[in-house]
C-alpha cells in the first residue's frame, strides 16, 4: 500500500510534477480538509492498484496539485498514468455544501440519515465524498482509455473507424459518464442492505452528479442533440447515467429500478440543495427531459452504436 508521501517522492523522482501547478503536501500540512484528502487519496491509489478490472499496472498513480478550481485532469508522463484532482475540488464542494447544510434537517432527507447513521457518516459528509469520488472515477475513464492505447495497444482497424458516426471526444466523455455511473452504483450497493435503501442512496448519488457536473454548464446556449468533438449536453449525461446505473443495479444485485422515476426524485432533491443563484435549473431540466425523453433515448443509443466500434474505451475493456 502506497503512502501520499511516497507517491510523491517517487513521481519528483522522476522528474514528474502536476501540469502548471505544484504537488499539495496535505500531510505536512494544516489544511482543515486534510483527513478528506487522505481518504480520497487511499481509496483512488487502492482503486488503482487493482488487478480485477481490466487494467493491470503499477504506473498508475493519483495525487492532488495545488491549484484553487473545481477540477481534475488524467495524462500519461514517462511511462506514469497520473490523475491530478486540483486541492480546489475538496475546498469548494466543503464550502458549498456547509452553506447548504441547514437543508438537510428537510424531512426529505429522513431516510438517507438513517441509512448514513449505521454508515457512520453525516449527509454534508456524503454528498462531499460522493461528489469528488465523481471526480476520481471521471479521470480514471482517461486513464483506462489511454492505458488501452499505450498499454495493452488494442487494434483499431479501418473497419473500426468505418463504423463510429460519433466523434471521438464525444465517446470518450461518454465511456467516462457511463463507467462512473457504474462503479458508482457498485460503491451505493456494497453500502446498503435492500433494494428502498440502494434507490435513496442512488437518488442522492444522482443528485450529487447534477449539483457538481451538469448544473456547472450552461444548458441553454448548447444544443442537445450535437455531434461535436466534446462532453455531452448535461441533459444526455443525467440519461447517460440513470441508464448505466440502472443496468449495473439489475446486473450486480438484481435490483430492477424505474430510471425515469429516479430521476425525478433526483432532481427534486438537487432543487432542495441548490443555492439561489443555481435556482429552479433542476426544475427546468425536468420539464426538457420529460418533453424530449424518446428523443434523448435514441441519441444516446446512436453513440452507443458507435462506442462498441472504438476499442480503447473503458466500456469495452472489461
Ligand atoms: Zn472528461
Amino acid at each position: 500500500m502506497r503512502t501520499y508521501e511516497e507517491v510523491i517522492s517517487e513521481l519528483e523522482g522522476n522528474s514528474i510534477f502536476p501540469i502548471d501547478s505544484n504537488f499539495f503536501k496535505y500531510p505536512n500540512s494544516n489544511h482543515p480538509l486534510k483527513k478528506q484528502f487522505e481518504n480520497l487519496f487511499r481509496f483512488g491509489q487502492d482503486f488503482l492498484d487493482r488487478t480485477d478490472l481490466g487494467f493491470t499496472t503499477d504506473k498508475a498513480r493519483v495525487f492532488f496539485s495545488d491549484r484553487d478550481d473545481l477540477n481534475g485532469y488524467a495524462t500519461h508522463l514517462n511511462g506514469y498514468y497520473l490523475i491530478d484532482i486540483y486541492r480546489g475540488t475538496i475546498e469548494k464542494l466543503d464550502a458549498y455544501y456547509l452553506s447548504r447544510v441547514d437543508v438537510f434537517s428537510n424531512t426529505r432527507f429522513n431516510f438517507l440519515k438513517s441509512i448514513l447513521l449505521r454508515i457512520g457518516i453525516e449527509p454534508k459528509a456524503f454528498f462531499i465524498q460522493f461528489t469528488s469520488l465523481l471526480y476520481f472515477y471521471h479521470e480514471t475513464t482517461h486513464f483506462i482509455q489511454q492505458y488501452n492505447e499505450h498499454d495493452k495497444k488494442l487494434p483499431f482497424t479501418d473497419e473500426q473507424k468505418i463504423q463510429i458516426k460519433t466523434p471521438i471526444k464525444l465517446l470518450r466523455e461518454f465511456d467516462a459518464d457511463w463507467y462512473g455511473s457504474a462503479h458508482s452504483a457498485v460503491n451505493v450497493g456494497e453500502r446498503t442492505e435492500n433494494e428502498s435503501e440502494f434507490i435513496e442512496l442512488a437518488i442522492m448519488s444522482l443528485a450529487a452528479f447534477f449539483l457538481f457536473w451538469v448544473e456547472r454548464s450552461d444548458i441553454k446556449n448548447f444544443e442537445i442533440f450535437h455531434k461535436e468533438n466534446k462532453h455531452p449536453h448535461p441533459l444526455i449525461r443525467l440519461c447517460i447515467w440513470i441508464m448505466s446505473l440502472t443496468l449495473t443495479a439489475k446486473s450486480v444485485f438484481g435490483y430492477h429500478l424505474d430510471g425515469k422515476l429516479m430521476l425525478n426524485s433526483a432532481l427534486k432533491v438537487a432543487a432542495l440543495l441548490e443555492n439561489e443563484n443555481e435556482n429552479s435549473k433542476s426544475l427546468q431540466m425536468q420539464e426538457m427531459i420529460e418533453s424530449k425523453y424518446g428523443e434523448i433515448l435514441d441519441y444516446i443509443l446512436q453513440i452507443q452504436d458507435s462506442s462498441i466500434h472504438y476499442p480503447y474505451l473503458a466500456n469495452n475493456s472489461r
